[in-house]
């Protein structure tokens, strides 16, 4: 038996095992469904990312029809050690004062988790000269002119809580000699394996918390049953948490009912709540391939405001070095031979989902519905074109001009209608085990002793930039709660 059980060695479980694990006098061991990430080269190149997604690591979640958007969203979620920090882009923010104020939770104001950000151990660092593409540093060119974007070189020190506008390369979370990626397994457990209070399973899958007199005190998974004498904490990421707090009986009352699952604790709020960045698509017909040179491949981008607020962005956008079509062919859109595209994002969006289960089998699928543009005043259907719209502005302005033919898509298409058909997902997932409603101030599950959760589903609403350091700002910060427990 260990002190603190560990569920999923992703993101914030990587993070939280290192930090608790400081502590000699107490025991920690973490359960990850995946296997470990040492020996698979693709997990430290941050330039080979998309060649993890849809494959073997990779559970490719897929949606129920979506009312008003796009119904072959893949959402990737990694299931190997370091979660979706071993395979996504690591842009890197350091959370916006403002957003954080939207969270309005005792002990979370900007105040009390910013000096988390100082502590972080992942590197940082803007594109590094060597990996800026030329083509990219065109679009920021033509960006800045046609938006009246400030060219940022420094987005993480602060200036953002004045105005969150800007354009450029972004800072991302990667080694500029190495291209190592500022995954959290590398940064964090790598360096501690070797601690003898410290112990870390791969390919062992959770399927349910064991509670016993109002207390968890262990977990059920496919290698047996695993004991904990102070905490269950739950990083399983947005998806798969409330899905195990679902399969153990911690839910809404009705979902528990449909799927036969012996309710122990009524919380509605257990799976609701989803948010995600949906992101549209603009594509145009290029004169020539663009060079591969790149951190990652999405390195740049914009931020703006279309409603006013300059310390608000409404629109996040990317400006990716090679397009991402494939929901475009699938809308029957024929592409040219060289394609390029922007990438806007609703960047605070106010549609929400839910994720829920439909079973007591853990292998049953979890279902999931974004709820994507159904909020009832129609922002972010308003975003997602707005974002369109300003990139088209773009690519009216010199230098990005000379890289265009002509706009391929979505061209005189009705802009609603192709584009909520056409989006993608940004893979920012979370909010569906909210802190303030499902969890206390202190990450605890409420009505349940000695269970908390730890990753993007604990976010109450969604940043408004990319999540990923949020998540590792908050995991520092758990660890600090947990330990003065
Ligand atoms: C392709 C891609 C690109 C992205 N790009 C960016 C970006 O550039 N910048 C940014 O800020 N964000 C980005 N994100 C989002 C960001 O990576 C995530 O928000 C963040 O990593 C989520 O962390 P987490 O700890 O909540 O979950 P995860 O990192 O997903 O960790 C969950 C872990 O739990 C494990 N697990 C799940 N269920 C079980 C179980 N039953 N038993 C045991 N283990 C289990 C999983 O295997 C996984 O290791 C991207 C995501 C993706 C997929």
């Amino acid at each position: 038996m260990s002190d603190y059980l560990i569920v999923g060695g992703g993101t914030a479980g990587c993070l939280l095992a290192a930090r608790l694990s400081e502590n000699p006098d107490v025991t920690v061991e973490l359960l990850e469904w995946g296997p470990p990430d040492q020996d698979e080269p693709r997990a430290r190149s941050i330039r080979r990312w998309a060649e993890m997604l849809e494959g073997e690591y990779d559970l490719d979640y897929r949606s129920v029809p979506q009312e008003r958007g796009n119904s072959a969203i893949r959402q990737a979620r990694l299931r190997i050690l370091g979660g979706c920090s071993t395979a996504n882009t690591m842009i890197a923010w350091r959370p916006l004062a403002a957003d954080l104020r939207d969270w309005d939770v005792a002990g979370w104001a900007p105040e009390d988790v910013l000096p988390y950000w100082d502590r972080l151990r992942i590197p940082i660092h803007p594109v590094a000269p060597e990996d800026r593409n030329p083509y990219v540093a065109d679009v920021i060119a033509s960006a800045a002119t046609a938006l009246g974007l400030p060219v940022q070189e420094r987005w993480n020190d602060g200036r953002l809580d004045e105005r969150a506008e800007g354009t450029g390369f972004f800072e991302v979370g990667y080694e500029p000699s190495t291209n190592v990626r500022g995954s959290t397994s590398i940064h964090y457990l790598h360096e501690v394996l070797d601690r003898p209070n410290l112990t870390v399973r791969t390919g062992v899958r959770v399927t349910r918390i064991l509670i016993e007199n109002g207390r968890a005190v262990g977990v059920s998974t496919t290698d047996g049953t695993f004991r904990a004498s102070r905490e269950v904490i739950l990083c399983a990421g947005a998806i798969d948490s409330p899905r195990l707090l679902m399969l153990s009986g911690i839910g809404p009352r009705d979902v528990l009912a449909a799927a036969a699952v012996p309710l122990e604790i009524d919380l509605p709020g257990v799976g609701a709540n989803l948010m995600d960045h949906a992101e549209g698509l603009i594509l145009w017909e290029a004169v020539s391939r663009p060079p591969s040179t790149c951190a990652s491949g999405w390195d740049a981008g914009a931020m703006l405001s279309v409603d006013g607020d300059p310390s608000r962005p409404d629109v996040l956008m990317h400006f990716p070095v090679e397009a991402w079509a494939v929901h475009a062919s699938g809308y029957g859109v024929d592409l040219p031979e060289h394609v390029v595209q922007i990438a806007p994002n609703v960047a605070r969006p106010r549609s929400r989902g839910r994720v829920w289960i439909t079973s007591a089998d853990p292998d049953v699928p979890p279902s999931i519905d974004y709820g994507y543009f159904t909020d009832p005043d129609g922002h972010d259907e308003r975003m997602l074109i707005e974002g369109v719209l300003a990139a088209r502005r773009i690519a009216e302005q010199e230098p990005f001009k000379s890289w265009l033919v002509r706009e391929v898509f979505p061209g005189d298409r009705d802009l609603s209608e192709a584009l909520r058909a056409t989006h993608q997902t940004v893979y920012h997932v979370s909010g569906t085990c909210a802190l303030g409603d499902v969890l206390d101030p202190q990450l605890r599950v409420r009505g349940v002793d000695g269970l908390r959760v730890v990753d993007a589903s604990v976010l109450p609403v969604i940043p408004s930039v990319n999540p990923v350091v949020t998540v590792m700002v908050v995991a520092e910060r758990a660890a600090d709660l947990i330990a003065s427990a």
